[in-house]
């Protein structure tokens, strides 16, 4: 039997889907996790616990020291653990994306370097150190800006700013932000770069020997133009012409070739205008929130299974691009108590509504971007084009009813 490492953070939508999958192909799970023991039992595991994904060069230790047996494959479900992963691999002499690719391509200053530095399409950017006041520095780029958190995810503590005061506020409040997810904050400081008009997408692929192999590219219909920048709608096909797919696709080919990411799942944000593509971001790893459910009909398995099966060199599917399918991500209407959702049956109704999950629990205190970094739940369709899609979403949405106590009562400490 194959065992794979798996790296299971906490705060995961996708780590169900992963042991689901590793049980259908029969694969020996490790995990390896964030949390304490008392959660373990929930997944059926005893995973190696409290093993802080932030701090890597710790981890490793920790995991390799418990470990036994060597595995056949390590991975991340997401994000956070995915330079701890790569250091894994490297220790235990397994292939895969090598830390320094994985790491340079989670810091977004790093990453806006890279493409300089590669001829790519890249805004004017600019490093903003912690101790750099930032009222008194002269920014060296025209408004509007955008203003981000060095290596935060899902649009969290970043904010467009388009006049010397709205930019000195969101320096203060995306410090706030950093300051509290990050713990090496003060060293990263901010990246503040120019605002990219256009469109966005994004692309889900999967690196096989340094090649692209293209699962699906979305358009994200609703504008994105800040100041924040919640994401809600995905849909694919895109509705973009073949050509500016094609070149979407060799962009992010090239940027992956420049990072030196190889092996695996890669996924990619970026925005298009009549200059071209600017890529906004690739990561080495797939689409996150449950959002990868959408494409389990066009690959014929969950794309966690592909993951997994990419990792253990077993045969891939061959993805069918017949339907339209789409997400969306349930915005958070403002910050709050999550009580409950109601009208579910109404919204599943909707034509093309193939299913929905409300992943927030009621009592959790919910805050939209730049500040939160989750959604309500997710809205699923599939239908016969991409236009019938993205309206059966909308319109499930609106028959969705949410139960949100705005005013969070602050607990006083008695004197
Ligand atoms: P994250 O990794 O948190 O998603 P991104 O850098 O991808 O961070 O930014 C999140 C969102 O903010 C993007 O999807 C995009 O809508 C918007 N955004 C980020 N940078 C720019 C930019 N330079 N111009 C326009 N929009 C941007």
């Amino acid at each position: 039997m194959k065992r794979v490492l798996l790296l299971l953070p906490a705060a995961s939508y996708r780590n169900a889907d992963f042991l689901a999958a590793a049980k259908k192909l029969e694969v020996e799970i490790i995990g390896a996790a964030d949390y304490c023991h008392r959660l373990a039992p929930l997944w059926g595991l005893s995973p190696i616990q409290s093993v802080p994904f932030d701090q890597p060069e710790v981890a490793v230790q920790q995991v390799l020291a418990a470990l036994g047996r060597k595995p056949d494959a390590v991975l991340a479900v997401d994000d956070t653990g995915l330079e701890l992963a790569a250091l894994l691999r490297e220790r235990l002499q397994l292939p895969g994306n090598s830390p320094a690719a994985v790491r340079l391509t989670r810091d977004k200053l790093a990453f806006r370097r890279l493409l300089q530095k590669g001829g790519l399409n890249c805004p004017e950017f600019y490093h903003l150190a912690s101790d750099a006041q930032s009222a008194a520095v002269r920014l060296p780029l025209q408004f509007p800006v955008v203003v981000k958190a060095r290596r935060l995810a899902a649009s969290r503590g970043v904010i467009r700013a388009d006049t010397p005061r709205a930019y000195v506020q969101a320096v203060q409040w995306v410090r706030g932000i950093q300051a509290k997810a990050d713990r090496e904050a003060a060293r990263l400081g901010l990246v503040v770069e120019s605002f990219i008009p256009g469109r966005e997408h994004a692309l889900e692929g999967l690196l096989q020997d340094g090649r692209l192999h293209v699962l699906a590219l979305f358009d994200k219909p609703d504008p994105l133009d800040g100041p924040c920048f919640e994401e809600t709608l995905y849909v694919t096909p895109s509705r973009l012409p073949q050509a500016q797919q094609d070149e979407i696709a060799q962009t992010v080919q090239r940027a992956c070739g420049l990072a030196g990411l190889t092996s695996g799942p890669v996924h990619a944000e970026m925005r298009v205008n009549e200059r071209g593509t600017w890529l906004l971001e690739i990561a080495a790893r797939s689409i996150g929130g449950l959002c990868g459910r959408m494409l389990r009909h066009a690959l014929g398995m969950s794309l966690e299974e592909l993951i997994l099966r990419h990792a253990l060199d077993r045969p891939l599917p061959q993805t069918q691009h017949g339907e339209a399918s789409g997400v969306m991500m349930i915005p958070i209407p403002g910050r709050g108590i999550f009580l409950g959702a109601h009208n579910l049956e109404a919204a599943l109704q909707v034509a093309a509504i193939s299913d929905i999950q409300i992943t927030a629990s009621p009592g959790q205190i919910i805050a939209p971007a730049p500040e939160g970094a989750s959604y309500l739940g997710f809205i699923f369709a599939r239908g016969i084009s991409p236009d019938a899609v993205d309206a059966s979403l909308r319109q499930a949405h609106q028959r969705l009813v949410f139960e949100i106590q705005a005013d969070i009562p602050v607990i006083q400490a008695k004197a």
